[in-house]
C-alpha cells in the first residue's frame, strides 16, 4: 500500500508516513487506494484486537512492520474498548475511556508509540516526537512513549487552558518526555509544531516526527473501534448503527467515516462541536474559515482551524458534498451542562463534557432521526478527568479510575515557554544536551 499527500506528493509508504507525519508538501498522507471489507470478512464475534487484524492489514502490506502487526496490536489494545447500552433501549455508549490516560487518544498514541519505536527507535539519536495538544493527546502520547528507548517526546501545550488533572497528566513523565506550558492557544502550539517540523535549523540538531491527530498512525487504529462497534450490532440486528461523534480536530470522526468508506456497516454519523463553529459554518455557508479557537468546557475539542478537515475534504469532497454524507451540530456551554446533569439523572453516571455534546446532540435530535437507527454516542473521555466542571453539576463524586488515581500520584515537572521557534530550541537544548 502506498500513501500521498493531501496536496499530491508522494508516494510513499507507510513506514514513511508514520515517520514524517505530515508530508512534504505540507499536506497529510492518505492511503492511495481504499480497501473494501464486507461484514463477512470479519470473525464472528470478533473483539476489537481481531477486527484490528484483519481490518489494518491491507494498510501494512509492503511495510517492514507487516509481520509485526500482530505485537502492535497487542500493545495497542492492551484495555477494553466496551460498548454499553443506555437505558431506553435505542442507544448505546462506546466507552473510549479505559486506557492509561483516561480518552480515546490513548488508542491512536499506543499504535503510534508500537509502530514507531519499531521503525525508529535508535538510543544513539533519538526520533524526537513533537505533539502540540489541547488537553488530552499530549498526556496520550506521552504516556505511550514514556521510557521507550530511542524515542522522545515534546509535548507543547496551553498554559491555564487545561485541567488541573489533565496537567499532571501532561508533566508526570520521564526523562524522555519533555513538557513545555506554551504562553498561548492550542492553535499556537500547532502552529509552534509545524513550524518546528519546517525548520532547517532545528531539523538539522533533531530527528523530528508528529504525532498530533494528523498522523496517519493515530487515525487507522480508531478507525477498528468504529468497525467493531459496528459489526457487533450489525451481527445482532443486521442494521447499520449511527454514531455521534465528539468533533474537533476531526481525528476521531475521520475515522468513523473512513470504516463506513471501507464497507463497515456504519449509519447516520453526526458530529458534535463544542461552541467552535468551523465545521458547521462550512457545511453551512460553503465558505472554509478557519479562525482562533473560543474557549469551552470541552476544552479538548478547542480547535478553529480543524487540521484533519483537508484529509476529509479530500475524502469525500467540498462542502456541498460532505453535508449530504454527515451532520454537524453545534453545541454551547450551557447545553453542555444540562447534559451533563440530566445524563447522570437518567444514566445513573456521570459522562465528561466532551461527551456530553454528543449526548446532547443524540437527545435533540429530530425524532425522523432519532429513530431511523440505533445511536451509539462515543465517550471520548472519562469525566474524572473534568471533575472540577462534572462534579458541581452532579453535585456527587465521580469515582477515580485507578489509571488516573496511579498518575495523579506521581511527581511533575514542566517548562513555561513563549509561543516561538527560540523558545521551543533553548528549552529542547537545555533538556536534551
Ligand atoms: C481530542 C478530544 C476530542 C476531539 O477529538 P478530535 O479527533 O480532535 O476531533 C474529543 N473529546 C476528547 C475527550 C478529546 O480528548
Amino acid at each position: 500500500m502506498k500513501y500521498y499527500s493531501t496536496r499530491g506528493a508522494g508516494p510513499v509508504t507507510l513506514d514513511e508516513a508514520l515517520t514524517l507525519g505530515i508530508a512534504d508538501d505540507g499536506g497529510l498522507f492518505l492511503p492511495e487506494e481504499l480497501p473494501a471489507f464486507s461484514p463477512e470478512d470479519f470473525a464472528p464475534g470478533a473483539n476489537v484486537r481481531d477486527v484490528a487484524g484483519t481490518l489494518l492489514a491491507p494498510f501494512f502490506t509492503g511495510s517492514t512492520l507487516a509481520s509485526e502487526l500482530d505485537d502492535i496490536l497487542d500493545e495497542t489494545f492492551a484495555f477494553p474498548i466496551p460498548v454499553t447500552p443506555l437505558p431506553g433501549g435505542d442507544s448505546s455508549l462506546l466507552e473510549l475511556y479505559h486506557g492509561p490516560t483516561a480518552a480515546f487518544k490513548d488508542v491512536g498514541a499506543a499504535f503510534l508509540a508500537a509502530s514507531l519505536t519499531r521503525l525508529e527507535g535508535d538510543p544513539a539519536n533519538p526520533l524526537c516526537i513533537l505533539v502540540a495538544t489541547s488537553g488530552d493527546t499530549g498526556g496520550a502520547v506521552a504516556a505511550a512513549f514514556d521510557q521507550r528507548p530511542g524515542m522522545r517526546v515534546v509535548v507543547l501545550f496551553p498554559k491555564g487552558r487545561v485541567s488541573a488533572r489533565q496537567e499532571k497528566q501532561l508533566t508526570c513523565w520521564s526523562q524522555n518526555v519533555l513538557s513545555l506550558r506554551v504562553n498561548g492557544a492550542f492553535d499556537d502550539c500547532q502552529a509552534l509544531v509545524k513550524a518546528a517540523l519546517a525548520d532547517e535549523k532545528l531539523g538539522k540538531q533533531y530527528r523530528f516526527s508528529s504525532a498530533n491527530s494528523i498522523n496517519i498512525g493515530r487515525l487507522l487504529p480508531q478507525a477498528t473501534y468504529y468497525a467493531q462497534a459496528s459489526l457487533a450490532h450489525f451481527a445482532e440486528t443486521g442494521e447499520c448503527p449511527g454514531f455521534v461523534i465528539p468533533t474537533g480536530n476531526l481525528g476521531n470522526a475521520f475515522a468513523c467515516i473512513l470504516a463506513r468508506e471501507l464497507g463497515l456497516p456504519i449509519g447516520p454519523i453526526v458530529l458534535a462541536t463544542n461552541a467552535n463553529r468551523t465545521i458547521p459554518d462550512y457545511l453551512e455557508t460553503l465558505q472554509w474559515e478557519p479562525r482562533a479557537s473560543i474557549e469551552t468546557l470541552a476544552s479538548a475539542m478547542d480547535v478553529g482551524n480543524p487540521s484533519n478537515m483537508e484529509r476529509l475534504r479530500k475524502l469525500l469532497g467540498d462542502a456541498s458534498e460532505l453535508r449530504e454524507r454527515v451532520d454537524v451540530v453545534s453545541v454551547g456551554d450551557a447545553e453542555i451542562e444540562r447534559e451533563i446533569a440530566r445524563s447522570f439523572a437518567e444514566f445513573g453516571f456521570a459522562i465528561c463534557p466532551h461527551t456530553a455534546t454528543a449526548a446532547h446532540v443524540w437527545r435533540h435530535m429530530d425524532p425522523a432521526m432519532r429513530n431511523s437507527a440505533h445511536w451509539i454516542l462515543v465517550a471520548t473521555a472519562h469525566p474524572a478527568k473534568f471533575e472540577t466542571i462534572v462534579e458541581p453539576l452532579i453535585d456527587a463524586t465521580v469515582p477515580l479510575p485507578n489509571e488516573l488515581a496511579e498518575i495523579l500520584a506521581r511527581p511533575c515537572h514542566s517548562t513555561d515557554i513563549e509561543p516561538s521557534l527560540d523558545g521551543l530550541g533553548a528549552a529542547m537544548r537545555q533538556s536534551f544536551a
